[in-house]
């Protein structure tokens, strides 16, 4: 019997799903269109998830796998590849799904090595080539300036981390029908190779990927004094700051701000660019936001080119008035 089933990886965090998950998901249901017979798992390890199973099949799963053990809690990368290799071997996925993240990247590495299949990691695009039921598997390589379409025919599970941000969720629907198999879990003993001491939330920048507004400041900005005023402004527009590499590399802001090719890829519904050129490295970051203004002195500069709308002129004289207009409005009675 063929199983071309494909297994999302949902990753959790606090009894929440991080949102690549869902988008993840999303994506799942395209490929799965495709596949003949097939569905959608999603697998989330831990406990106290009942609400993310739930939200895993109004997401689009056809099947939750849960895995269910107070062990599996907090992400530790030995605990989690035996469960996710014994699951795997256990349904025989076609194809196996996991977010980017920090912990997404180190897992499917370690799951792919003890399994001897493939995987393509940091993917921007996933197809399927429905009559060799093959997962096309695209991501930029040398430094984004090609576009490599990766294979894996031979071995099963075809294995492919994703970057956040780069698919769209589906909004819940609740009224989906599915099956939750609770997967009661026996960890073997093995020897305690990690032990987490303590955690530290990342603050500056976290929310970026998925903030609904991004005011980004480049080189021009001049320094972290006029990051403060962007900081207002996105706090007035209910969104988060961001920043070109260059100015991260000038210390204006932590690596956490950064966006493009070698920072996060976004995708808000407005985008403002203040000071920043628009480099193609920092364009593969944005360029799947709904609205890009670009604000810049230089009427030349190759941010207008992917702009939806341009201010030409001093970002240190623009970013105020802005402020200022939008604080009027909102003391008017206007919302958010
Ligand atoms: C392998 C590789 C990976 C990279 N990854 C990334 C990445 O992930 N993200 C990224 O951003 N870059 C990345 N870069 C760097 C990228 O090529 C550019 O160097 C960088 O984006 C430039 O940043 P910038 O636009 O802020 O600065 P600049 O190119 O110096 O542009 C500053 C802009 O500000 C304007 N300006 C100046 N003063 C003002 C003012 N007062 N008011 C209004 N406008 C003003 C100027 O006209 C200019 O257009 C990468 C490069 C390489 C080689």
């Amino acid at each position: 019997m063929k199983h071309s089933n494909i297994f999302v990886f949902i990753e959790t965090v606090n009894q929440k799903a991080k949102p690549v998950s869902w988008e993840l998901m999303a994506k799942a249901r395209e490929l799965s269109e495709k596949l003949e017979g097939s569905e959608v798992w999603g697998v989330l390890l831990g406990n106290e998830l009942d609400e993310v199973c739930k939200e895993a099949i109004a997401r689009g799963a056809d099947k939750v796998l849960y895995v269910k053990n107070s062990e599996l809690n907090e992400y530790i990368n030995y605990k989690y590849q035996k469960v996710l290799v014994d699951m795997v071997k256990k349904y025989k996925p076609e194809i196996f799904l996991i977010g980017a993240t920090l912990e997404g990247r180190e897992l499917a590495g370690m799951i792919a090595t003890e399994l001897k299949t493939g995987l393509t990691a940091d993917c921007t695009g996933l197809d399927i080539i429905p009559e060799k039921e093959l997962l096309a598997m695209t991501r930029p390589t040398f430094g984004g300036n090609l576009m490599a379409t990766i294979f894996c025919p031979e071995h099963v599970p075809q294995m492919a981390t994703v970057r956040p941000g780069v698919m769209k969720e589906l909004p819940p629907d609740f009224k989906r029908a599915g099956e939750i198999i609770v997967e009661e879990y026996q960890m073997p003993e093995v020897e305690k190779l990690i032990e987490v001491l303590e955690s530290i939330p990342v603050k500056s920048g976290s929310n970026l990927q998925y903030a609904p507004v991004v005011i980004s400041g480049g080189n021009g900005v001049g320094g972290p004094e006029g990051f403060k005023m962007l900081r207002k402004l996105a706090d007035l527009l209910g969104g988060e700051v961001g920043a070109s590499r260059a100015a991260v590399k000038k210390g204006w802001v932590p690596y956490e701000y950064q966006v493009g090719q070698t920072g996060k890829t976004i995708r808000p519904v407005l985008y403002i660019a203040c000071g920043i050129s628009g480099a193609i490295q920092h364009i593969v970051g944005i360029k799947e936001s709904d609205i890009i203004v670009a604000i810049n002195k230089d009427e030349n500069a190759p941010i207008f080119e992917v702009a939806d709308m341009g201010i030409v002129g001093d970002l240190h004289k623009v970013v105020p008035a802005l402020i200022e207009i939008i604080e009027n409005k909102l003391k008017s009675g206007a919302r958010k």
